[in-house]
């Protein structure tokens, strides 16, 4: 291969890993948008005042990427709880006020924060890491088995690169249905506009329950599905956009109450 070919290649592959990095926290800025396009005046100029404007949206990302400095250590278990298969309904409630004592720590975490903002709403990192945080719960595989990882070990291929089950509701499923984050907000926004109120109304509890069942059923279809992607996007991205949508109108509800 000559030189400027090797160039060109390079170039190339560095674009394509970069698109790939890009694109993963697609989804915490859906519901980051779906949120600020839902604050209400007060709370909206209040969380811009703490994170720069439309600084809920760029700052969304933020608790992934601390990961890899060492300042915040015990916040890695925050964006989880991994949740026993076959649970009833009142074993599943429990685990919001009971904590759990292995397999993540994202209750207790998400009390901490609104606790600690209620009575300090300018600080800073508790403001960055709620907005995270309470986005992860409404991921799937964010309460998915200890045993699988929160389903990190169940791999397969996707569109014929190696994945897993814990990445594809990350990001897999969104990449696929491919529009960016500010045009998966405004769709998700007219498309689940009737049930806005419905949203606001239900409890952590209810959504909670109804989070836990949609895991069970992507545990589930593991079984009979035949592998190809475009089957599982038709499956499952309605279910993984009302998620996204849910996420974003209760963060919204949350923000407003400490801040509006
Ligand atoms: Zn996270």
């Amino acid at each position: 291969m000559s030189k400027i070919k090797y160039i060109i290649f390079f170039a190339i592959l560095a674009f394509s890993a970069g698109q790939l990095l890009a694109w993963g926290p697609t989804g915490h800025r859906v519901v980051a948008q779906i949120a600020y396009d839902n604050l209400n005046c007060r709370a909206r100029h209040r969380v811009d005042r703490v994170l720069g404007k439309h600084g809920i949206i760029y700052w969304s990302t933020w608790a992934d990427n601390i990961k890899s400095d060492t300042i915040y250590p015990e916040s890695y278990d925050w964006h989880f709880q991994d949740l026993d298969s076959g649970l009833s309904d009142s074993a599943v409630l429990a685990a919001m006020t009971h904590y759990p004592t292995v397999g993540g720590n994202l209750f207790r975490a998400m009390d901490s924060l609104v606790n600690l903002l209620r009575h300090d709403p300018g600080n800073v990192d508790a403001l960055r890491f709620l907005i995270h945080i309470a986005s992860d719960r409404f991921c799937p595989m964010h309460m998915g088995h200890l045993e699988d990882l929160g389903g990190n070990t169940i791999r397969f291929d996707w569109f014929k690169q190696p994945y897993n089950l814990h990445r594809l509701w990350d990001e897999g499923i969104i990449n696929a249905v491919g529009y960016s984050y500010t045009e998966y907000a405004n769709y998700l926004e007219d498309r689940f506009a009737d049930q806005k109120k419905a949203i606001r109304r239900m409890s952590d509890g209810e959504l909670l329950l109804h989070n836990y069942r949609l895991t069970e059923q992507i545990y589930a279809y593991q079984q009979e599905w035949n592998g190809n992607p475009y089957v599982y996007v038709y499956r499952f991205a309605p279910d993984m956009e009302w998620q996204l949508y849910a996420a974003g109108i209760r963060l919204a509800k949350l923000l407003n109450e400490i801040y509006g």
